[in-house]
């Protein structure tokens, strides 16, 4: 028998475990502390340990990040919301339960728009709301051995937990709908956006249907993915695997998978949990969570600016195309450096204007050009991504600052130093922090830009090649690129090409009028 192949669409939504970077843990005074470097369970009280008889206080800053997030996402907020018990037996809530929100969350609806290469559009979240984290267990398996550790620093720690309606069926969408998300959290001060670290855990639940089929299929959540890069490959995974048997004419099973980032396939966890396995009940020991219009108010517009406005902006106001405003909007502190460069080849401009006078003696092709944006820009996506790539440094780290950036690039422009060149000389500024200017006089880098030095040079070359400047005189054209690169080569790269090239023309010419002269 024949099985008609029927076309196959994937729903993908999401939910986004993001911690708060408040001081203090959920509900009790502990501070919150780099799971990577404080010693194992440092930061714990009686509280977040799970001790009877001790009763939690919730931590207004977290509920402000919170609101902060709902807000940026347009989300209804609730006046008054509830915490609620979410019950399971595991070691790394010593508790027995977690303690989130469930029927009552903190807000719901809103949308983030998300940014494509084909455009813009905007994604639908369900709601928004507050738990706490878990310990984080660590197994051992050996030969003789086997134990678990328990270290309970992060447990308490505040956790929102966004949620998105099931609408997207793309990786890419997954991986936009993600990076704008990291985005909008690390520009509202609320998360460090650390995949590697867990600091954002991005969970997509992924199902796989007929197109034209009203009703979703199973779906299959996806955990432990510390990669934008695994979270796109593990989604095209699923539902590539998702396809195939369904396409078999078998039948998907509701469950969770990790990801093994090394063979690169998706492994069963657990499966699923039915909602009345947790038994949520209201939290008997917290009140419910009454939220002021005026606080709402007073959150609303200390937001700043988002990272869609941002993106938007660097559009308008600085010429940028889409691909590079989108890329240097990413990330806040990219945002700023690129913008803090541009002021600062501003400053430049307006200075090497006031002493004009003297850039025109020297006759310096460009000086008196406003460095473009755009030029700006790519240096920055280019050069200076790859540097900080290379040695996996963040921008907040890194050198050159703004400031020796835009020195550097106007150096270009005036045609001190030819792009290669100034390469290697951003190269050694961002390993050792130094100055353009510094690294031209040390190592010797300035580019002939002396107009009588460079005119010496051409006579010179003209003189040694009279067989050549003959043939072009009588119309072989091509000869002027040789004459151009043999002067190149005397300067050994160095000279201003643009100087030479205008040069050459002018000795030629010369030529030519005598020539004809005859
Ligand atoms: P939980 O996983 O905690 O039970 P929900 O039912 O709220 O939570 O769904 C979690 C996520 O799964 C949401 O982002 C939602 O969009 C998504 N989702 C729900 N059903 C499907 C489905 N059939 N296919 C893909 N995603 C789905
Ligand atoms: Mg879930
Ligand atoms: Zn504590």
């Amino acid at each position: 028998m024949r099985v008609a192949r029927v076309e196959l669409e994937a729903v993908i939504g999401l939910e986004v475990h993001a911690e708060l970077e408040t001081q203090s843990k959920m509900f009790c005074s502990c501070p919150v502390v780099d799971p990577t470097i404080a010693e194992p369970n440092s930061a714990v009280c009686p509280i977040c340990a799970g001790m009877p008889g001790s009763l939690p206080v919730i931590n207004q800053r977290a509920v402000e990040f919170a609101l902060r997030v709902a807000l940026a996402l347009d989300c209804e907020i609730s006046k008054t919301s509830i915490f609620a018990r979410k019950n399971y037996f595991y070691p790394d809530l010593p508790k027995g339960y977690q303690i989130s929100q469930y029927e009552q969350p903190l807000a719901r609806g809103g949308h983030l728009p998300i940014l494509m290469d084909s455009g813009e559009s905007l994604v639908n979240i369900r709601r928004v709301h507050l738990e706490e984290d878990t310990g984080k267990l660590t197994h051992v398996r050996r030969k003789e051995e086997a134990y678990s550790l328990i270290d309970l620093n992060r447990a308490g720690i505040p956790l929102l937990e966004i949620v998105s309606e099931p609408e997207l069926s793309l990786a890419e969408e997954v991986r936009a709908y993600a990076t704008g998300l990291r985005s909008l959290l690390q520009y509202l001060g609320v998360n460090s956006g650390d995949m590697q670290k867990g600091a954002i855990r991005i969970e997509p639940n992924v199902s796989v249907r007929p197109i034209g089929e009203k009703e979703f299929g199973t779906r299959v959540e996806i955990k432990n993915l510390n990669s934008f890069r695994a979270l796109e490959r593990a989604v095209n995974y699923e539902i590539e695997r998702q396809s195939k048997l369904l396409r078999q004419g078998k039948h998907v099973i509701q469950e969770t998978v990790g990801w093994d980032e090394n063979r690169e396939i998706t492994f069963t966890q657990r499966s699923k949990e039915q909602e009345q396995d947790y038994r949520y009940f209201p939290e008997p020991d917290l009140p419910p969570l009454v939220i002021s219009s005026d606080w709402i108010e007073k959150v609303r517009a200390s937001l700043g600016e988002l990272p869609i406005e941002k993106f938007r902006r660097f559009q308008e106001q600085y010429g940028l195309n889409r691909y590079d405003a989108g890329v240097l909007i990413a990330e806040k502190s990219i945002a700023e450096y690129f913008e803090q460069t541009v002021k600062a080849s501003s400053s430049l401009f307006a200075e090497s204007v006031l002493s004009r006078g003297e850039i025109e003696s020297h006759k310096l092709p460009g000086s008196a050009k406003r460095t473009n944006p755009k030029v700006i820009a790519n240096w920055i996506t280019g050069e200076i991504f790859a540097l900080l790539k290379q040695t996996n440094t963040s921008i907040e780290l890194a050198r050159p600052t703004p400031y020796d950036l835009a020195r550097l690039i106007q150096l270009v422009a005036q045609g001190v130093l030819n792009k290669n060149t100034a390469k290697g000389v951003l190269a050694e500024m961002f390993m050792t922090g130094k100055q353009a200017d510094d690294i031209i006089t040390e190592r010797g880098l300035a580019q002939l830009s002396d107009v009588s030095a460079i005119s010496q040079l051409v006579e010179q070359i003209l003189i040694d090649n009279p067989e050549q400047v003959s043939e072009y005189l009588e119309g072989k054209e091509t000869l002027f690129r040789w004459l151009f690169g043999e002067v190149m080569r005397a300067a050994r790269g160095q000279a201003n090409p643009q100087l030479v090239q205008a040069e050459l023309e002018r000795q030629l010419q010369t030529f030519k009028d005598s020539h004809e002269g005859y």
